[in-house]
């Protein structure tokens, strides 16, 4: 059961807080849950910032009854201490036209391999499809964001202006008639890509932006860039290997955002691009000229 059961204010009562990968759940498993919180006199569920559901006011008696019946609805018991916590994402790409990744299968196939790991800290995943960052990426401890780096194609631009009109960076100038995308001001939205109505944007294909050490709170802090890395399976692999590396160097009683400098960033951050091929990393890409 690990962290996922919470002491109420009422010491007599817990909180159940259930694992949903993403927010995504079938009407059967919601209707089951609907069914299991009656089965136990409760009248009342709670949806919570994590995107997962809680049972709020069980009889810690009850607890081996109602785990077996949540893990019978595949929505089992989830975890909230020092573990790997209940992973969250945006709609991404299954629903949302600012995607520029797979968001919910990427947050499901992360739940599976790192989910409930237990951790000398709190770890928090949450996944964005694009810079506009609905799930707060950057203030995890892990935070993922989709971007495309738009790249100007041979043909003659028109100078209509309307990929300038869509920037809201205003990254995008008309000089001499040509469009020119200042990388500086650029946050790799992709919007201008999908506007020019001459296709005389590319896109650079999916980028995976790795944050870590964000949070929340009374003190909240953005992560730092770690990584940027072109697939999912990439993606997937560095946030293993900061979980791992987190698992081994960080300890217990101090928010990951409070370690990173005594953790030494730099070196953590050479560290994990050391185990990530050239030709799924951005940023090694670039130095080798690929
Ligand atoms: S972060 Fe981007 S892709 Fe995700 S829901 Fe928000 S606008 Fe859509
Ligand atoms: S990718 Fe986004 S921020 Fe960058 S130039 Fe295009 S619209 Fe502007
Ligand atoms: S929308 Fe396309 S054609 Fe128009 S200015 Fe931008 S790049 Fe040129």
């Amino acid at each position: 059961m690990k962290g996922g059961v919470i002491t109420e204010r009422d010491a007599e009562y817990c909180t159940i807080r259930t694992r949903i990968p993403a927010g995504i759940i079938s009407v059967d498993q919601l209707r089951g849950i609907a069914d299991i919180a009656e089965k136990y006199g409760i009248a009342d569920i709670h949806l919570t910032t994590r995107q997962t559901i809680e049972i709020p006011h069980m009889d810690p008696a009850r607890l081996d009854s109602i785990s077996g019946d949540l893990a019978g609805n595949n929505t089992p018991i989830g975890s909230e201490r020092d573990e790997v916590v209940n992973i969250i994402s945006c709609p991404g790409k299954e629903r949302c036209v600012f995607a520029n990744i797979d968001t919910i299968s990427l947050a499901k196939t992360l739940d599976g391999k790192v989910f409930g790991k237990e951790m000398p800290v709190k770890m928090r995943i949450s996944i964005s499809g694009c810079p506009n960052a609905c799930t707060s990426p950057m203030l995890n401890e892990i935070g993922i964001i989709g971007r495309i780096e738009p790249l100007r194609a041979e043909g003659t631009c028109t100078g209509c202006g309307t990929c300038v009109e869509y920037c809201k960076e205003s990254a995008i100038t008309i000089k001499r008639g040509n469009s020119v995308i200042d990388p500086a001001k650029c946050v790799q939205c992709g919007t201008c890509v999908r506007s020019c109505p001459f296709d005389l944007l590319k896109s650079s294909g999916e980028h995976y932006l790795i944050m870590v050490g964000g949070r929340r709170g009374r003190h909240p802090k953005l992560g730092r860039e770690l990584i940027t890395v072109t697939t999912p399976e990439a993606a997937i692999s560095v946030v293993q290997a900061v979980i791992n590396w987190v698992y081994r160097r960080a300890w217990s009683g101090r928010l990951l955002s409070e370690q990173m400098d005594e953790l030494r960033f730099e070196k953590f951050r050479d560290e994990i691009r050391e185990q990530v091929p050239v030709s799924a990393m951005v940023e090694k890409k670039a130095e080798a000229g690929l």
